[in-house]
């Protein structure tokens, strides 16, 4: 017989004797059963048989309970908030709720309401809660950590709790944020733009397009109509700038607003945050008679 290099206990550091496709330690008062299988989680026998859980410390599933599933006949049926969840990704009892973790990449998350997490062993979320993201929509948002761990998502690493307003996980938790305390769905009554909105008075009625710095105009279509109204919106954080006050001299104009909080901006606004620009967009739609001033503006994009 081969002697092969001795085993110790996980559960009390006696030497383990591995047996067929069981492993017995020599100590009778062994604090872990005496008697173990191999865990699948940590490779070790460490899989108590009369606890039916993995007594290795280092074991990502320590002292959690695995029962046999009835299906597969793996050892890997845990129960999870009272419910039983068979952890091997192959089982039918999983057909259903199979999908592609975010982040290990293996078709190994289980996406049905009752699990929500990834059960690839080798998995940094293993076992942990992921929720599909507000902002980015990917299955990346964590919930332990209470954020998306998407490097791309415009809210990576920002801690967001329930929005009692809209029933989101969108309101910003994290103190270090200039937008904490308030929720960053733009559908949101506590949205957080709309205070600045608020902040920001449409003064500025100087015409034509332009690109300030990181300050991106979108290209509208000049709408026009029989009065000279001109009209503003305002999305982010606009910073002030010099040159736009010049022309505010037709003060008798009233001045509509638009709220424009709709998906089209919020996207623009991902894609400036992903490419490291500032998020500050400006849109200007004029409502002019293509006058004089008109041209002047024109002449301005140039
Ligand atoms: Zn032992
Ligand atoms: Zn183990
Ligand atoms: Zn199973
Ligand atoms: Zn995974
Ligand atoms: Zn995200
Ligand atoms: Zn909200």
């Amino acid at each position: 017989m081969v002697q092969k290099p001795k085993r110790k206990c996980a559960a009390c550091g006696s030497i383990l004797e591995v047996i067929g496709s069981k492993a017995l330690c020599k100590n009778p008062e062994c604090s872990g059963g005496g008697v173990f299988t191999l865990c699948e989680f940590c490779g070790d026998y460490s899989l108590s048989l009369k606890f039916r859980y993995c007594v290795n410390q280092n074991c990502r599933l320590y002292k959690m309970r695995r029962d046999v599933c009835p299906i597969c006949n793996s050892q890997k049926l845990i129960t999870y908030k009272g419910r039983p969840i068979c952890m091997n990704p192959s089982c039918i009892s999983n057909r259903k709720g199979l999908s592609d973790c975010f982040f290990c990449g293996d078709e190994t998350f289980l996406k049905v309401s009752v699990a929500m997490f990834c059960v690839n062993p080798s998995c940094a979320h293993l076992l942990e809660r992921v929720v599909e993201c507000f902002h980015c929509g990917q299955l990346s948002f964590v919930e332990s950590a209470g954020c998306c761990e998407n490097g791309d998502c415009a809210f990576y690493k920002v801690r967001m709790v329930l929005c009692k307003s809209c029933g989101r996980m969108t309101k910003v938790a994290g103190k270090d944020h200039p937008q904490y305390g308030r929720c960053s769905n733009p559908d949101c009554g506590d949205y957080f733009l709309q205070s600045d909105r608020q902040d920001e008075e449409a003064t500025t009625t100087s015409s034509g397009r332009r690109l300030c710095g990181d300050t991106v105009a979108i290209p509208i279509e000049t709408l026009h109509s029989a009065s000279a109204e001109q009209e503003e919106i305002f999305v982010g954080e606009v910073k002030e700038q010099g040159q736009a006050q010049e022309k505010s001299s037709n003060d008798l104009t009233p001045v509509l607003r638009i709220e424009v909080v709709g998906d089209a901006l919020a996207w623009l606004k991902d894609e400036l945050r992903r490419r490291g620009l500032s998020s500050v967009i400006r849109v200007r739609v004029e409502f002019a008679e293509p006058d004089d001033d008109w041209a002047d503006g024109l002449d301005k994009v140039k």
